[in-house]
C-alpha cells in the first residue's frame, strides 16, 4: 500500500512552501488509495510549541488535507534511542567535542586551502585515553553517523538519478551533546516502522536524503522511493524564504483566499501541466503526476491566487454561502437573488457584506453635473420599496416618457446614481435588492 506523510516541525506557521509538500504528499496517497500520514517532527523542545502544532492541524482541515494518522516524534524517543544504540553496536556512530566555534575554524581553514568544508573526523582518531579525557572536560559531546566514503545513489521521482559523493558530506549529528536527537535519524526510523513508500519533500532535503540512505542501509531497512520538489521563489525569481513568513496559510485564509483556489494552484505550479481550477481534492489526484514537474526553482506570486478565488466563488451555489449570507443580516426570501448579483462581483468573500450595505443602505451616487436634474426627476417617479424583479423597467419606461431619454444615456446616469458605480450588477437585480429609496 502506499504510505506518504508530511512532517512538519511545529516551530512556527505553515506557509505556501509548506503546503507544496503536504497536497504532494496528500494527491500520491489519494490517487493511490492509500494512507497520508502526518507527522509532527517535534524533538526540539524548546522550539516546539502547542500553538504551532494545533494551527497546522486547522490550515490543513481547512484545505480538506486530513490524515489517516498522526504521530509525533517526541513520544517516539525510546525507539530512536534503540535506533542509536544499534547504530554504536555496528560502528557507524561516534562520539565528538569540538565546539561550533571550533568547527567553524576548522571549516574556515578548509575554504582557505580550497577544500570542501567537510568535518574532518578528527574525533575518530581519539584514543580510548583522549576521549575519556575530552568527556571529563567536556561532557557528552556530540554523535555523529560514519558515512561510508562511496557514491550513494537513487532514482529520484522528480530530479531523475542522483549521485552524491559521501566523501563531499559531513558525517551528520544525530544526537546533539544535550542529548535531544535530531530529525535526520527520528525520520529514517519513522518512515520504516510506519512504512511509509514514497517520500516528497523540497529540494533543500538532497543531502540529508544521501545520509539518510546510508541511515536506513546501516539499520538494515530499505529505503523508499524519494522524490524532491524544486523551492518556490517571488515572481521575480527572487529567494522567497524571507518573505515565506508572510505567506502563511492562516494569513491567506484571513485575506479570504479560497481553499480549493490555492490548491489548485499548487497541485500544478511548477509542473507542465497548465493551472486548471478544480472542485474538488479527488479531481486534483486523478490528474496528478509527479512527473511533470522540474527541477527548476517555481516562481510563486499571491497575487494569482485571487483571480482564481474569484472563479471559483462565480460558480459556488448560495449553498456554499448561505451561512454568511444570512449572518450579514440578507433576509432569507432574497439570499438567493442576492448571491446571484453578489457572486459575479467580487474577488473573495470579504467583499460579500459590502454588496449587501449597498443595498440595504444605498450607495453615494455618482452624478455628473450635466445629470443633476434628470437623476433627481427620475427619482422623484420612483415609489417606496420594497421593488420587484419589474422594478427597472417600469421605471425607466416612465422616465423615458416624460423625459425623452434613452439608451445609454437613460441608463448610465441611473446605473451611477444608484449604486455609486460606473459598472456592476443587473440593475433589475440591483432594483429588486434595494432596501431604500436611492436620494441624492
Ligand atoms: N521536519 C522536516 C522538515 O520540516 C521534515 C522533512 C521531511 O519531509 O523528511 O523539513
Amino acid at each position: 500500500m502506499t504510505v506518504t506523510r508530511f512532517a512538519p516541525s511545529p516551530t512556527g506557521y505553515l506557509h505556501v512552501g509548506n503546503l507544496r509538500t503536504a497536497l504532494f504528499n496528500f494527491l500520491i496517497a489519494k490517487k493511490a488509495g492509500g494512507q497520508f500520514i502526518l507527522r509532527l517532527d517535534d524533538t526540539d523542545p524548546e522550539r516546539s510549541k502547542q500553538e504551532y502544532a494545533d494551527q497546522i492541524q486547522r490550515d490543513l482541515e481547512w484545505l480538506g488535507l486530513t490524515w489517516d494518522r498522526i504521530e509525533k516524534q517526541s513520544e517516539r524517543l525510546d525507539r530512536y534511542a534503540t535506533a542509536a544504540d544499534e547504530l554504536r553496536e555496528k560502528g557507524r556512530f561516534y562520539e565528538a567535542w569540538e565546539t561550533p566555534t571550533e568547527l567553524d575554524l576548522k571549516r574556515k581553514k578548509q575554504l582557505n586551502m580550497g577544500l570542501p568544508p567537510v568535518y574532518d573526523r578528527a574525533a575518530l582518531n581519539l584514543s580510548d585515553d583522549e576521549q575519556a579525557k575530552m568527556r571529563a572536560e567536556r561532557g557528552q559531546g556530540v554523535w555523529r553517523f560514519k558515512l561510508n566514503q562511496e557514491r550513494i545513489e537513487w532514482t529520484d521521482g522528480i530530479l531523475g538519478d542522483l549521485s552524491i559523493d559521501a566523501a563531499s558530506v559531513s558525517d551528520p549529528v544525530l544526537i546533539r551533546q544535550d542529548g535531544q536527537v535530531l530529525y535526520t535519524i527520528a525520520s529514517v526510523v519513522d518512515d520504516t516502522d510506519m512504512g511509509v513508500t514514497h517520500v516528497v519533500r523540497g529540494s533543500d532535503h538532497v543531502t540529508n536524503t544521501a545520509t539518510q540512505i546510508q541511515i536506513m542501509e546501516a539499520l538494515g531497512f530499505s529505503a523508499p522511493s524519494f522524490a524532491h520538489h524544486s523551492l518556490l521563489t517571488g515572481p521575480q525569481g527572487e529567494a522567497l524564504s524571507k518573505r515565506l513568513g508572510t505567506l502563511a496559510l492562516k494569513d491567506l485564509r484571513d485575506n479570504g483566499v479560497e481553499a480549493m483556489a490555492l490548491l489548485s494552484h499548487m497541485a500544478r505550479l511548477g509542473s507542465s501541466q497548465p493551472i486548471e481550477l478544480c472542485e474538488t481534492l479527488d479531481q486534483l489526484a486523478d490528474g496528478f503526476d509527479l512527473n511533470h514537474f522540474g527541477s527548476a526553482p517555481t516562481k510563486f506570486d499571491v497575487d494569482d491566487l485571487y483571480p482564481l478565488t474569484a472563479r471559483f466563488l462565480h460558480t459556488r451555489p448560495l449553498s456554499s454561502v448561505s451561512e454568511q449570507v444570512a449572518e450579514i443580516g440578507v433576509p432569507d426570501d432574497l439570499a438567493e437573488t442576492f448571491w446571484n448579483v453578489a457572486r459575479a462581483n467580487i474577488t473573495t468573500r470579504k467583499d460579500i457584506a459590502g454588496w449587501w450595505h449597498l443595498f440595504r443602505d444605498g450607495a453615494t451616487p455618482l452624478v455628473a453635473d450635466e445629470d443633476r436634474e434628470f437623476v433627481a426627476q427620475a427619482f422623484d417617479m420612483l415609489p417606496e420599496p420594497p421593488y420587484s424583479a419589474d422594478t427597472w423597467k417600469s421605471w425607466t419606461d416612465a422616465v423615458k416618457e416624460a423625459t425623452g431619454r434613452k439608451g445609454k444615456g437613460l441608463f448610465m446616469p441611473l446605473r451611477k446614481a444608484v449604486t455609486g458605480l460606473e459598472r456592476g450588477p443587473e440593475m433589475a437585480d440591483v432594483m429588486q435588492l434595494l432596501q431604500k429609496k436611492p436620494a441624492l
